[in-house]
């Protein structure tokens, strides 16, 4: 039988258009739940091999200036690079693995739901539930690609937290990578919190972690408020976002200030990209929010970002450049070059501008 070596399987990985390749032996998941573990996708699993590739740092400088915002989410974020980019090249991975006679499983990396209500029961006795997401960013961090940054946000030395990953399950026995010592990416600098403007970060002084053990290694990273992280993100957050300020008149609402669910956050922005009104003198467009559905329109019906990580990730890698922590450098120096733009969080209302004419 034809015999396939990882380097094989990474020069394979690299030449079509990845970044990142690492493997995990399956021993690393021992502690995942049922319901995140590759495992319960694949019971006769040996190895998980995570490959990655780069968002270009250019794709959230629209964002950063506050002029455009299409680049981040098509090419940055759900549209091409979470839906093409990644997936070609590693369907192509996994179509090699099946012809050396290893069964490959090309797994979309999903958001793992906080919300678990809706997980299905097994289908038979004894398996795991019928709703199994495998956790991307500790699979990437059991592949010795990276680590979780206080910021919860996956970081490799190469580009810092400026990746996306995917990864396949196989049968086929592949030698481990090293895992990265934690703490040597991210040095809790909390630039992270400072530049997220909804406080979904916690500050290290508040003692909010999250701590997950590998082998002799314990990686932990804050707590973050997802509900506060995804209503900013998918545009619930006028400080933000140019486009409320456009179609919602009278707004005044305080993300960091919001308490509600990840999924409850989800149904408050999606509901305001997704869906029409009808066409008025005050709403001509007749969408809720006209910007937010385009960008949701560019993210190929998948995801969107509106306020495009404004902490997590730009402020994140602005300081692992300056600090050379980052090995990818650019010749124009920071990415942070302006005094950074925050919108009031209170929208200028139709009845206000009236009676100051
Ligand atoms: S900004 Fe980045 S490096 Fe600094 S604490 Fe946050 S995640 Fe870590």
């Amino acid at each position: 039988m034809k015999t396939l070596t990882k380097q094989q399987l990474k020069e394979f990985a690299f030449a079509q258009g990845l970044d990142l390749f690492g493997v995990a032996n399956i021993e690393r998941f021992k502690n995942a739940p049922r319901d995140m573990s590759p495992v319960s996708i694949f019971p006769e699993a040996k190895s998980v091999i995570v490959i990655g590739k780069r968002i270009v740092r250019g794709a959230w400088r629209g964002i950063e200036e506050g002029t455009y915002w299409p680049t981040y989410t098509y090419f940055g974020y759900h549209g091409m690079l979470n839906s093409y980019f990644i997936h070609y090249p590693m369907y192509e991975l996994a179509c090699l693995i099946e012809d050396y006679g290893y069964e490959a499983v090309p797994v979309y990396p999903g958001v793992t739901a906080e919300d678990r209500a809706t997980v299905l029961p097994p289908v038979r006795r004894g398996a795991s539930p019928a709703d199994v997401h495998l956790n991307i960013r500790i699979a990437g961090v059991a592949a010795g690609i990276g680590e979780i940054g206080w910021s919860k946000i996956f970081m490799t030395k190469k580009f810092g937290p400026r990746v996306r990953l995917a990864c396949i399950i196989t049968d086929m026995k592949i030698e481990p990578d090293p895992l990265v010592e934690p703490g040597s990416i991210c040095d809790k600098c909390m630039q992270c919190v400072k530049g997220c403007s909804a406080c979904a970060i916690p500050h290290r002084k508040e003692n909010k972690t999250v701590k997950i053990q590998i082998e002799d290694k314990t990686y932990e990273w804050g707590d973050v408020h997802m509900g506060r992280c995804t209503l900013s993100y998918h545009g619930g957050d006028s400080e933000n976002s140019p486009f409320i300020h456009r179609d919602f008149p009278g707004w005044n609402m305080k993300v960091s200030e919001q308490d509600m669910s990840e999924e409850t956050a989800y149904k408050f922005a999606w509901t305001l990209s997704q869906n029409n009104w009808r066409k008025s003198k005050e709403h001509p467009s007749g969408w809720l929010n006209e910007g937010h559905h385009y960008l949701h329109h560019w993210g190929e019906a998948g995801s969107y970002g509106v306020e495009g990580s404004r902490g997590c990730m730009r402020s994140c890698f602005n300081h692992l450049e300056k600090k050379g922590t980052i090995e990818q450098t650019f010749k124009g120096g920071d990415f942070i070059k302006r005094e950074r733009w925050l919108l009031p969080c209170k929208v200028a209302g139709i009845r206000a501008e009236k009676k100051n004419e």
